[in-house]
């Protein structure tokens, strides 16, 4: 079953978290929403590479519902744990996932940095997976025989492993 649809996490795998958090206390925000300027460097040139394949887009995580909105112009869909009302691990939240992308499970690669929360339930769900190795989860070994990145760069490559 050929590939159509690539659906990302969002925490770590596109958004850098850290520097989020230390741009809001030096800024002394009263409220925290994401935007552009928290993407990894590599996310925008990642989505721009899959689009030239002929890929669709989504980007899904376990967060509140008013993040969603920066993520929306760049990606075919966007979901959060808040508006689906369904968080990872849960098989609901990968089952909404493909609900969304709108094709089989099997036809949608989940990027995410946490085994526990995106690839173990992603695989166990029927979709396909690739985990990036960043971010506060980086340490954790992933399963034997996962595809496994550093950088979204890497990603369009490893498509073909999945
Ligand atoms: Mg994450």
């Amino acid at each position: 079953m050929a590939l159509s649809f690539v659906v990302f996490d969002v925490g770590e795998t596109l958004v850098d978290e850290a520097t989020a958090y230390e741009r809001w206390e030096a800024e002394g925000a009263t409220t925290f929403v994401f935007a552009d300027r928290d993407l990894h460097a590599d996310a925008l040139a990642c989505f721009g590479v899959l689009r030239e394949r002929g890929l669709r887009l989504g980007a899904a995580g376990n967060m509140y519902a008013h993040h969603e909105d920066f993520l929306r112009p760049h990606v075919d869909f966007v979901g959060s744990s808040e508006r689906w009302r369904v968080e990872k691990p849960a098989a609901g939240f990968f089952a909404r996932v493909a609900e969304e992308a709108g094709v089989p499970a099997g036809e949608i690669l989940y990027v995410g940095d946490r085994v526990d929360n995106d690839i173990v339930p992603a695989l166990a769900a029927g979709l396909r997976a690739v985990r990036i190795r960043r971010g506060a989860h980086a340490h954790v070994d992933s399963p034997p025989g996962t595809v496994t990145i550093d950088s979204l760069a890497e990603l369009p490559e490893a498509l073909a492993d999945v």
